[in-house]
């Protein structure tokens, strides 16, 4: 890192919270129009506007600084006007800081001619033909008359792609235009206000040696700030995030860094975790203009017709104007009819979403859980953005712990605040535990068990609501009965498993070895053992396999309890192609990974597969099964499969999990004609696998017609 001799006290740059393990960093500054807190996404008001939004409705989305362009405004209204007036923030009413870019970007991408040479460049306006000059002096004289809070040096931006020679060339004249720019800022001679702040810009597509001479040569001048460059021109989404994260790491911690025109919600919360504190994009309003919205789940086309009935709002979860007072339905309408009111009213959404995802990832770094923030909502983003796909960041918190494609992760304590700040359930043991370790697969992400304690979540979920003790107690009804069945789908570190085992050793000592207990089988079911063997090696942090049983399990592929009550075997292999080898269960413990990771699980085929083969010898044996998911289209799969499906109890970051079970009477928190008519409206009302017309209609029938919601058994 290059050690500035300067230190930034123009802008008071102060540093209030970092989180190991990421570059992520909250700080604070201050500009001549107040304090900025960041990380901050700042609106683009090109022309002094920020498009369809007023003054009033950016400060209620919560924007703070402004982003204005100085190539745009010198041609129209043209610096006289700033002069006249007094500067654009009484020209447009706004209090707020402005930052102003310094042209260099527009007429690098200017359609028409232009011309480079050293002094600056020459182009034609398009407003009215005008040859214009735009030089370093120039472009920092008219970001003074402007009145700029923080101005931009001229730097020649040049395509990310570009040939090293030619990158190189371009870097060095932005070298000698930045230093031109410092001594223009500095001078006297014109009439606009003088406290602004100038940034310098890191130039030098993507070669690290070009980035590393470029951030040297300007971080030894006496800027306020440090923009990196000439990202978003041209360069594959994992380039932008390796320069990024190398010219972030180049650059003094104690001034801000500006990462220029980028990008979508995840390019923002990636470039975060990289270490970069401000942001600008045309994004939100841009989006809104062609009727797309950001949303908690996902983008939005707002011309799809699937909006036309529906009644609720852009986002359920959002404060917005527009989320409190219109319908999709009246969105839809809007923007299919090209209408401003829709433009306007998706713009105020979007940039609610930006500025709110800002103050949750400040919040989440002041508060300590930055990093389990980042997971938890990188995997949200990337969903709503499938077509561009992420590069996880190189960026380390400790040498990890690998087995093939699984790790162990750790997580601080602060996950369990996070949780409970967020008033959500699981803030329990807290206090108790510093460092959590989860095992998480490494291609998908996906931690296993992700909530404060697995094992509560184990013996809640899964062990406490199949009445498990209850199901082993040897009663009249169940004297002499078969071995109670468990399977065990997704054995993963085996906390389920564990807890079952554990449940029926309580039990066993509890009523001494002449016990009447019911004998119990385990039948877990796993396509990759690394997990597990993982796990066993940190037995440390996985309490739980302390015990002969999962070491067992891996050497010889069962275990058995002394008293032979209790038998474990394992089915290795996929799921679907192992369970009809198995006795079928009683009660099955459902917990693959996610369906985004373990899709094939989760499709309405295998949960009628499953149904068959678990209800071949109904109405004597019946089954229930227990899940983590509370999703709309994994309860329809179920449903549709023939089981009868109820709400679970809530579990950590879920509100609902699933049971589901064999038909029989109604049971407790069964889904009834509530949960019918949001799933009628909900847009994913379907599982993966039902895609066609036809096929959904069929689904849809059955579903209707379904004997929990009251009709008659055909
Ligand atoms: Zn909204």
């Amino acid at each position: 890192m290059s050690q500035n001799p300067q230190s930034s006290s123009k802008l008071q740059f102060r540093i209030e919270a970092e989180n190991p393990g990421t570059a992520a960093r909250a700080a604070c500054f201050e500009t001549s129009h107040g304090e900025v807190k960041t990380p901050i996404f700042m609106p683009v008001g090109t022309q002094a506007t920020v498009k369809g939004q007023s003054v009033d409705s950016l400060r209620t989305v919560g924007s703070r600084v402004l982003l204005a362009n100085t190539y745009h405004l010198m041609l129209r209204p043209g610096t006289d006007v700033f002069l006249k007036v007094g500067g654009i923030h009484r020209f447009m009413n706004w209090d707020g800081p402005v930052l102003t870019d310094s042209g260099g970007f527009q007429i690098f991408s200017l359609p028409h001619r232009r011309e480079m040479n050293e002094e600056g460049a020459r182009f034609r306006s398009y407003v009215d033909g005008e040859m214009h000059m735009l030089s370093p002096e120039e472009s920092i004289r008219i970001q003074k008359c402007i009145g700029s809070d923080i101005m931009m040096v001229l730097d020649q931006c040049i395509s990310s792609t570009a040939s090293f020679a030619e990158a190189k060339a371009a870097m060095e004249l932005t070298h000698r235009w930045a230093v031109r720019s410092l001594e223009a800022a500095d001078g006297r001679g014109d009439g606009g206000p003088r406290k602004a702040a100038l940034f310098a810009i890191v130039q030098g597509a993507c070669f690290h040696e070009l980035r590393r001479r470029s951030a040297d040569f300007l971080t030894q001048l006496p800027f306020n700030g440090f923009a990196i460059g000439g990202l978003a021109v041209g360069e594959s989404r994992a380039e932008r995030e390796e320069f990024t994260e190398a010219t972030a790491a180049l650059l003094p911690k104690n001034f801000p860094r500006y990462l220029m025109g980028v990008g979508t919600p995840i390019d923002i919360l990636e470039a975060v975790h990289r270490g970069v504190d401000m942001f600008d994009c045309i994004i939100p309003t841009c989006f809104a203009q062609r009727g797309v919205a950001f949303t908690s789940h996902g983008k939005i086309q707002f011309r799809r017709t699937v909006y036309k009935f529906l009644e609720e709002p852009v986002d359920a979860s959002c404060i917005c104007n527009t989320c409190k007072n219109y319908s999709r339905a009246y969105i839809h309408h809007l923007v299919k009819c090209e209408e401003l009111l829709g433009w306007q009213l998706l713009a105020t959404h979007n940039l609610t979403f930006y500025h709110r995802l800002m103050s949750e990832i400040r919040t989440s770094i002041l508060e300590g859980y930055f990093l389990d923030y980042y997971q938890t909502r990188r995997k949200e983003l990337i969903r709503s953005d499938e077509d561009n796909p992420i590069v996880p960041p190189n960026i380390r918190q400790r040498p990890s712990q690998n087995l093939g494609n699984y790790e162990i992760y750790r997580a601080h304590a602060a996950l369990e605040k996070s949780n409970a700040s967020l008033g959500r359930a699981g803030g329990r043991g807290a206090e108790q535990s510093q460092l959590l370790a989860r095992i998480r697969q490494i291609s998908s992400g996906e931690i296993m068990h992700s909530v404060p304690d697995p094992m509560d979540e184990s013996n809640r979920l899964y062990v406490e609501q199949s009445r498990l003790v209850h199901q082993l107690v040897q009663t009249p009804t169940n004297l002499g009965a078969t071995p109670l069945v468990i399977w065990d789908v997704g054995l993963g570190a085996a906390s389920n498993a564990m807890a079952a085992v554990l449940c029926f050793e309580r039990l066993y000592s509890d009523s001494g070895p002449s016990s009447n207990l019911r004998p119990l089988q385990i039948l877990s079911f796993e396509r990759d053992l690394d997990s597990l063997t993982l796990a066993t090696k940190y037995t440390k942090h996985f309490p739980h396999l302390r015990h002969p049983a999962p070491h067992n399990l891996l050497a010889h592929g069962n275990w058995k309890h002394e008293s032979g009550l209790l038998q474990w075997n394992l089915y290795k292999g996929c799921f679907l192609e192992t369970f009809k080898s198995a006795t079928s269960p009683d009660i099955i413990f459902y917990d693959p990974f996610s369906s985004k990771t373990d899709s094939p699980l989760w499709t309405a085929e295998t949960f009628s597969d499953l149904f068959k083969y678990c209800n071949k010898n109904a109405p004597a044996k019946k089954v229930e099964l227990y899940t983590y998911s509370g999703s709309t289209a994994v309860r329809a799969a179920l449903l549709h499969a023939g089981f009868f499906v109820a709400r679970g109890v809530s579990i950590g970051l879920k509100s609902e999990t699933t049971v589901a079970f064999s038909p029989g009477e109604a049971g407790e928190g069964l889904l009834g004609s509530e949960w019918l008519q949001r799933w009628e409206r909900s847009g994913a009302k379907f599982p993966i696998d039902v895609v066609e017309a036809e096929a959904r209609s069929k689904f849809e029938e059955k579903i209707r017609g379904h004997f929990q919601f009251g009709h008659p058994r055909e």
